[in-house]
């Protein structure tokens, strides 16, 4: 009988199957992983923009999770949209009872069109009780500003730092810089820093494709920059081939030539 590293995933629907959970099992399936999906919350969405959402019952998340628990090894856990303050609560315990698995956290608060996907207290909840138990995080441009509370982007990280999460990957996919520059932070060692070609125009899912595959990566036992690293090049073959959805973002083709390449 066949095994496979298990990701236990919390992210939102996307019914344009761009971004969220479809994004999330995607990527996972496609290093190699088995992916174990809960859902946080249902959106009103395509490829344009975010225009309602909808949070699941905080209880039955933690139903679902304690079901699994009993079942099924953990290897890595990652989150998207987390749909409400109360349903971080239930992760954050969920997560203490289980300490040493891996847990990135891509703090989703906006989508790309602008539409909120996090109110005031998710926000707070995520920054005060989830980052510090995170082995990464992985904002955007425009969260790690919002988070950070700061423009400049390593100002931001540290200041992240300083309030407790261990790492935060920053990315510069929103840029326009000639070279996309992501960079991890870490308190006490220097920054790494990765170099991609950028290829322009923004993908609709391309953040939740990179924090499924960095949790992929820390599933199957790599370190944070090994799987850092096996998540960029799938993120970029997976752009490469970008898929054209509707009228808005592409979305990046996880399942065909990125899987196989
Ligand atoms: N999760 C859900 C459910 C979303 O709807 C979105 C964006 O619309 C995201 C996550 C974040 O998407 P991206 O990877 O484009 O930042």
């Amino acid at each position: 009988m066949n095994q496979r590293p298990h990701v236990l995933i919390l992210s939102g629907l996307d019914p344009s199957g761009g971004a969220g959970i479809q994004a999330d099992i995607q990527a996972v399936t496609a290093l190699g992983c088995h992916p174990l999906p809960v859902l946080s919350c249902l959106t009103v969405q395509d490829t344009r923009n975010v225009y309602n959402a909808e949070s699941i019952n905080p209880d039955l998340i933690r139903q679902q999770l304690e079901c699994l628990a009993g079942d099924v090894p953990i290897h890595a856990i990652k989150t998207g949209a987390l749909g409400s303050a109360a349903i971080v609560d239930v992760l954050v315990q969920f997560v203490e009872d289980k300490s040493g698995i891996p847990l990135i956290v891509d703090p989703v608060i906006k989508a790309a069109g602008g539409g909120d996907l996090a109110d005031e207290a998710l926000v707070s909840a995520m920054r005060e009780r989830l980052f510090s138990i995170a082995d990464v995080i992985t904002p955007n441009g425009v969260e790690l500003v919002q988070l950070g509370g700061i423009e400049n982007e390593r100002a931001a990280a540290e200041t992240l730092i300083a309030q407790g999460c261990p790492a935060v990957l920053t990315t510069g996919g929103h840029g326009d810089e000639p070279q996309i520059t992501n960079r991890l932070h870490r308190p006490g060692s220097p920054d790494a820093e990765w170099k991609l070609e950028r290829r322009g125009g923004e993908y609709h899912g391309s953040g939740c494709t990179l924090a499924a595959s960095i949790a992929a990566g820390r599933a199957q036992g790599l370190n944070l920059e090994a799987a850092i690293e096996q998540a960029q090049s799938y993120v970029s073959k997976a752009i490469e081939h970008a898929l054209t959805v509707g009228r808005g973002q592409p979305v990046p083709d996880r399942g065909g030539a990125a899987a196989t390449s």
